[in-house]
């Protein structure tokens, strides 16, 4: 029986590891549970995993929680407040595994405190390792963490990995791999539509439903981007040794193509609950409620090249990891900004790379090798997006 602890539990990922969690009881125990402010969903999962913890990070919200469960049954759970208290339970001794599914930077401490700590880390957070990707595989290196990755795309390409592989391991026969990407809905736009292109459509993505953060980077494929530097980092790899591909049925979840001229491949239905379940199982498989592929239903597979011109951001994100040193997170804070602005109608869907490329350019590249450098470049980056995007003229 292992202790899980979900960081983010109230999100899309959090929701579909609790529905893997409840098919396996006998072999998974809710240990905590964490939420930013998401109150009344939270309960609900209370009520059926019953955790030991259960973290807002929202004080007012976390006080009004308390309030909630003091006369039901659940009001044994402890309930924590802070971005501190994400910390706590991720690294308590009664936990195993942590399911890192808190949405951008703010997932990067409890995250990294789970890898010091030699978790099992499901890592759904690429945010925090584009941020801070030496520090945060040393961390497993030294600590002896099990990495293993919840983002279909890197799932599907360490279930391609010769047999033993682990993460941050290089597979030398490994040539490249080919990071597949919806497209996502714009990807036959005339591309001077995409100015008008408002947040309610941006966020209907075709295959995946996800949060709004990682729906709007997958309509501008910065999503894409900050997979090609997560990859890079994962399994060792060179920005040029990743193909992006962009396959618009979403059966293929990536490919690795080896030194012998074979490119394997994982398949299977657009659902999450995949590679969370082959991640909760591993080095075994477990059931995970997704339909079986009906193979006669898929009938073709389209793969095309992606155009720079009109995924700027996913030009912006190979320019970042070449540049190198702490302007990956740079080009990721200045993101986490921008869509934020753009889905509080701020700015304009194509105003998004823009604000990220100026940004950009204000930076210094010098190495991110502590964390203090990480959180000060983090920081700077939100307040000159936030100056970019005051000067933009509408
Ligand atoms: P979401 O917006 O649905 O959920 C985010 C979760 O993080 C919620 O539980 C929320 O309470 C919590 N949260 C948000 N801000 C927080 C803060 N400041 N402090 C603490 N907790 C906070 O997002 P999601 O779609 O579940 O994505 C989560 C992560 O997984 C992202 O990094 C995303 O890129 C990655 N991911 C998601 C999918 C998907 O299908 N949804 C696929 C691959 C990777
Ligand atoms: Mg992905």
């Amino acid at each position: 029986m292992k202790g899980i602890c979900i960081l983010g539990a109230t999100g899309s990922i959090g929701v579909s590891t609790l529905d893997v969690v409840a098919r396996h009881p006998n072999l998974y125990k809710v240990i905590a549970l964490t939420a930013n402010n998401n109150i009344d969903l939270l309960y609900e999962q209370c009520l059926v995993h019953h955790p030991e913890y259960a973290v807002v990070v929202d004080k007012t919200k976390a006080l009004a929680f308390s309030e909630k469960i003091k006369d039901s049954v659940i009001a044994d759970v402890n309930v924590l407040s802070g971005a501190e208290s994400l910390e706590f339970v991720s690294t308590l001794d009664s936990v195993d595994s942590v399911m890192a599914a808190i949405v951008g930077a703010a997932g990067l401490l409890p995250s990294l405190a789970a890898a010091k700590a030699g978790k099992i880390i499901l890592l759904a957070n690429k945010e925090a390792l584009v941020m801070s990707g030496d520090i945060f595989m040393q961390a497993v290196a030294d600590s002896g963490a099990q990495l293993l990755p919840i983002d279909s795309e890197h799932n599907a390409i360490f279930q391609c990995m010769p047999a033993g592989y682990t993460s941050g391991m290089r597979a030398k026969q490994a040539r490249r791999i080919l990071l597949t990407a919806s497209g996502g809905p714009f990807r036959e736009m005339p591309i001077e539509q995409l100015i008008n292109v408002t947040p309610a459509q941006a966020v209907a993505h075709p295959n995946w439903d996800m949060g709004r953060k990682i729906s709007v980077d997958s309509a501008t494929m910065m999503n894409k981007g900050l997979e090609m530097i997560e990859a890079c980092i994962l399994f060792a790899m060179r920005p040029d040794q990743i193909q992006v591909v962009i396959h618009p049925q979403s059966i293929i979840h990536s490919m690795v193509d080896y030194i012998d001229g074979t490119v394997l491949a994982q398949m299977g239905n657009p659902d999450m609950r995949v590679p969370i379940a082959y991640s909760m199982a591993w080095p075994e498989r477990f059931e995970s409620g997704v339909e079986p592929l009906n193979i006669f239903d898929v009938r073709c597979m389209d793969f095309e090249e992606p155009n720079l011109e009109r995924f700027p951001c996913l030009r912006l994100a190979y320019k970042a990891i070449n540049l190198g040193g702490i302007i990956p997170t740079v080009l990721n804070a200045a993101n986490e900004i921008a869509v934020e602005a753009f889905l509080n109608e701020q700015v304009r869907f194509t105003d998004i790379p823009l604000i990220i490329e100026r940004c950009m350019d204000q930076f210094e590249v010098i190495p991110a090798d502590t964390l203090a450098v990480i959180l000060e470049a983090d920081q700077q980056a939100r307040v000159v997006s936030k100056q970019v995007i005051s000067e933009l003229a509408h």
